[in-house]
């Protein structure tokens, strides 16, 4: 009885999750008696295979030489219970990967019961895995404004990752890009923290399907907890000042409506907010995230943070400082990466008095019940057979249309495009032949280097352009991103040509290396852009880039101009067929593109922003053309007053009134004409995607509540003040008041 009662008061004080089954519960539990200290320190360790390094590091080669000694070390001694891989020297196929996987789970559950969870950061398609289809990248996915489509992409990415025995993505970022400069822009859904919220939604739907143990599915771990988009330098990891109200405003309520629809993964910002690094924050990740968003799952770190705590912010001396920091703060789980000590550390502080185990028990219970969640226990790798949609031809139409919808035409004055069937045309410029600046970083290797070897099959936009417009396109590069090549070939094959497409932009990049001094296009693509100018032919100008890049000059000297966020390897055929005219394009910008350097502000402003006509962006957020005709008319509200139970209905007809058809996104934006916190010009509070024939018209309908149309308070709390807001769709508007009773 005793025995009874002591296990009984024991199992009281670990953590059940509502998304467990009661009997699962009980079963985390009994795993919690079950291990030793040591294992649970393992359980709470992700290491990193296939990294070059050496010495103090952990490296577990990938097929085809898969180190049997690595895995004694890592899984047999150290005892494990995460793995994530970057591959860097050879891509594994699915069939290498379930081999290698299988290994990894067969030491594991001999050596502890418990199986490794594997998460890779599959950020568009299961870009690590051989054969794959790779779409666009997230702020070219925003640009479709088409979530529909973004849920169908994360499903592919869930059902090719698991082709390879891969059940937790590290996806999908709902960092509010809010700096332009920033690295990450293009992994972010741009600038808007409804439109990230959104396609935040619609992908964890996508990656998690009806249920995380569903064979097709993964575990989607939502990133990076938070602030990350908002470094005040632009530069990767530095640090952001956020007051509370603009953090409630702009960086929490995405993630509340993910954790709201089942993410139970979530990854910490490596950066700092307002001088503490939010790895050691607990008011962010515990009296915040777990106390008052709800959140139950597991919190793991971003690459070596824990380390970084005294190795780069010096908020601790040594590493045994910095655990105690994090875990005290509340992450679960250490995505060590490359080094070894951390499990070790954990044991000492508990040893020692300064960790108590049953907060090592509350981490590991966490662990343990994602892991039981995706079933784990019972199937832990998965036959390639039983995907045989993986890479097929049914998946490539998918990602096509993912690049097709990613391209936003921003310009076409005196409709050059599309480009007349007689015509000859000159492609130019560093990114006309160049897979990298169709696909952006997490492609093959993490800056992308790597896509070239895996990518042969697709075509770069001047190989698209040949092929659509055969017998019809000279080609010279002119400079490479930031040097001048034969820019006299391409001056004289300018002259022979009736049209030029000047291909300029970045290549890819991420974190660190995408670092840049001025957002301002490198002068050799601009000077290239001048001599081509000076022979007098009509350009057009693709902006393939990863962020804005400052074009304001080029773009107003150009009849027309594309902007291309990374629409994948794809991409150039999609680009291919705009300028054919094969497609109609239906992009919209999900940022703000601006005119000049320091004028970095976003499209929902305050109203002194606007001041005196300050507020000029070349492009302003939501913008983008069609070679068709789309005319709203009839907005209607279905009342005067809105109360606070009310939905509220808008509609509005859209008509096609050119000669194509076209795809169409509308945006519904509100303005509180008066608020106590001064207001945002507008907010973009609901949008839908619509497919319109020539001359055909429909009525699109959006519902609208109190809790759409509120902002975070004085108190920083969220409230829907009484007044007059104003709706708009295009140019039309309508007003309302909101009446509390
Ligand atoms: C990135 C994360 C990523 C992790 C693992 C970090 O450098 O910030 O987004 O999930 O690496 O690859």
């Amino acid at each position: 009885l005793f025995a009874t009662l002591a296990c009984t008061c024991v199992r009281a004080q670990t953590p059940t999750f509502s998304f467990l089954s009661d009997e699962q519960n009980e079963f985390v539990a009994s795993e919690i008696q079950r291990l030793t200290l040591k294992q649970k320190a393992g359980q709470m360790t992700q290491v990193a295979v296939d990294l070059v390094f050496e010495g103090q590091t952990y490296v577990l080669t990938v097929p085809p030489v898969f180190s049997e000694e690595k895995l004694n070390h890592v899984i047999g001694e150290q005892e494990i219970g995460s793995i994530l891989n970057v591959p860097s020297r050879s891509i594994p196929t699915p069939a290498e990967y379930r081999e290698y996987i299988g290994k990894i789970q067969e030491k594991a559950m001999a050596t502890t019961g418990v199986p490794v969870i594997y998460g890779q950061d599959a950020v568009h398609g299961a870009n690590y895995v051989k054969g794959s289809t790779l779409y666009a990248q997230p702020l070219g996915v925003a640009a479709s404004f088409n979530t529909e489509l973004a849920t169908e992409l994360a499903r592919i990415t869930a059902y090719e990752l698991k082709a390879a025995s891969i059940p937790w993505n590290f996806s999908p970022a709902m960092d509010v890009g809010r700096h332009p400069a920033w690295p990450r822009t293009w992994e972010s859904f741009g600038e808007d923290t409804y439109v990230n919220q959104q396609f935040g939604l619609a992908m964890l739907h996508g990656y998690q399907g009806d249920g995380i143990s569903g064979k097709d599915n993964v575990v989607a771990c939502l990133k990076h907890f938070t602030g990350y988009g908002a470094p005040a330098s632009g530069r990767d990891r530095t640090p952001a000042y956020l007051p509370e109200r603009q953090l409630r405003e702009h960086y929490l309520p995405q993630f509340q409506a993910a954790i709201d629809s089942g993410a139970i993964t979530i990854m910490i910002n490596s950066g700092e907010i307002n001088g503490v690094p939010v790895h050691t924050s607990k008011e962010l990740l515990t009296d915040i995230l777990r106390n008052e968003m709800g959140f139950e799952g597991l919190l793991v770190s971003d690459w070596q943070d824990v380390r970084y705590l005294y190795e780069r912010h010096k908020v601790a001396s040594n590493l045994k400082e910095a655990v105690r920091m994090a875990i005290g703060a509340g992450m679960d789980m250490s995505m060590t990466a490359v080094t070894t000590e951390f499990p070790d550390v954990v044991v000492e502080l508990v040893q020692e008095g300064e960790l108590s185990e049953s907060r090592i028990d509350t981490s590991v219970a966490r662990i343990l019940a994602v892991k039981v969640a995706l079933g784990l226990y019972e199937k832990n790798v998965w036959d390639p057979e039983e995907f045989p949609d993986f890479g097929g031809e049914r998946f490539a139409r998918k990602a096509l249309q993912s690049a097709e919808e990613a391209i936003v035409l921003l310009k076409n004055d005196g409709l050059p495009l599309p480009i007349a069937a007689d015509q000859r045309i000159l492609v130019v410029g560093p990114t006309a032949d160049n897979m990298r600046s169709l696909n952006g970083g997490w492609t093959y290797s993490w800056q992308g280097q790597e896509a070239d070897r895996y990518l042969e099959d697709f075509h770069t936009i001047r190989e698209a352009i040949q092929r659509q417009f055969p017998g019809r396109v000279t080609y010279a590069s002119g400079a490479s991103f930031d040097t001048l090549q034969d820019v006299t070939t391409a001056v004289s094959l300018a002259r022979e040509s009736d049209i030029i497409v000047l291909c300029v932009g970045e290549l890819s990049y991420t974190e660190d290396p995408g670092n840049i001094n001025s957002l301002v296009l490198p002068l050799a693509q601009r000077t290239l852009f001048d001599e081509l100018h000076q022979v007098g032919k009509p350009i057009v100008l693709v902006m393939a880039a990863g962020r804005p890049r400052l074009m304001t000059g080029l773009a107003n000297r150009s009849k027309a101009v594309l902007f291309a966020p990374y629409p994948g390897p794809r991409g150039g055929e999609a680009i291919a067929s705009i300028l054919s005219g094969r497609i109609n394009p239906s992009g919209r910008l999900p940022l703000t593109y601006p005119r000049h350097t320091n004028a970095l502000v976003q499209y929902d402003h305050k109203p002194t922003e606007a001041r005196n006509g300050t507020y000029n962006p070349l492009f302003e957020f939501g913008y983008g053309l069609s070679y068709t005709d789309f005319v709203y008319s009839d907005l209607s509200v279905s009342s005067r007053v809105m109360n606070p139970n009310d939905t509220m209905e808008i509609s509005v007809r859209v008509t096609n009134e050119g000669q194509r058809a076209g795809k169409h996104s509308v945006l519904l934006y509100t303005s509180d004409l008066v608020a106590s916190v001064t207001p945002s010009v507008k907010r973009l509070r609901k949008f839908t995607k619509i497919h319109l024939e020539p001359g055909e018209n429909q009525i699109v309908t959006f519902n609208l509540m109190p809790r759409d149309i509120s902002f975070v308070g004085r108190d920083n709390r969220a409230i829907t003040e009484p007044g007059t807001f104003r709706i708009s769709i295009g140019e039309l508007t309508a007003e309302f008041d909101y009446e509390p009773e």
